[in-house]
């Protein structure tokens, strides 16, 4: 079985179209590790896609906070505005969908977390430090992570733990190497100053990991966004990727 696994998708149906269109023909069913909507302009177009196809969902910070889980003040006004704006144009139906899912879970041998598994809505694994303390809260080999929308591989070799930033080109096999998490990085919203599309294919079968980017149009994205008046700052990171 080909895993495709992304994240972040922040509602931007025009990265996660190229990233289907990039991937076609290399997966079996798409592992999504959180954050469908908050910033982008197309909420209900991206749930609504990806209940299409054959799946495997988590919940986000963002997802949750458009649920009325967590309290807004804790978010920037910008991403507060967007998520504000979401909750007034997403159908019930999307609703309960994203309200069903969990933001923590374990898939064919894998831990599967929006953010940490120490924390999974929440803490950022922006650090080796923060990467050394998560090691103690999965068992498998492999935890796979989002919310920063930065990829990386953190890797565990006895007790030491080394971040590696990926090589597009590189096939990694998963077999018999380190305990590792490692985060596919942005669908929607790349803040490694790469604006292109970010996301990753699994091979299951042969335990070979990959990580890819594919451009997207971002001025389509950026015009449905001022179209729905979504703040400024958020419309011009997307060329940055910031
Ligand atoms: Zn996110």
């Amino acid at each position: 079985m080909r895993v495709l696994v992304i994240s972040d998708i922040h509602a931007n149906l025009a990265a996660f179209e190229a990233v289907l269109e990039d991937a076609k023909g290399e997966w079996d069913v798409i592992w999504f590790l959180g954050d469908l909507v908050g910033y982008g302009p197309d909420p209900n177009e991206c749930v609504e896609v990806l209940r299409s196809l054959d799946h495997f969902s988590l919940s986000g910070n963002h997802d949750w906070a458009y649920l009325g889980r967590l309290d807004l003040a804790t978010f920037n006004e910008d991403a507060r505005r967007a998520i504000g704006w979401t909750q007034e144009v997403i159908t019930e139906d999307n609703r309960e969908y994203i309200d069903s899912l969990e933001s923590l879970d374990e898939v064919a041998g894998f831990t599967l977390a929006h953010a940490s598994p120490r924390h999974p809505v929440w803490e950022y694994i922006l650090e080796v430090s923060t990467a050394a303390a998560n090691f103690e809260y999965f068992e498998g080999q492999v935890c796979l992570v989002g919310h920063t929308h930065v990829p990386i591989i953190y890797s565990q070799e006895s007790e030491e733990v080394s971040a590696y930033t990926p090589t597009y080109d590189l096939v990694l096999d998963l077999r018999n190497s380190h305990r590792m998490i490692i985060n596919p990085g942005s669908v929607g919203q790349p803040r490694d100053s790469d604006p292109r599309a970010s996301y990753a294919l699994l091979d299951l079968d042969k335990m070979e990991w990959q990580h890819c980017r594919v451009p997207y149009p971002i001025a389509e994205t950026q015009a449905r966004m001022r179209k729905h008046r979504l703040p400024k700052r958020l419309i011009i990171r997307l060329d940055y990727g910031w």
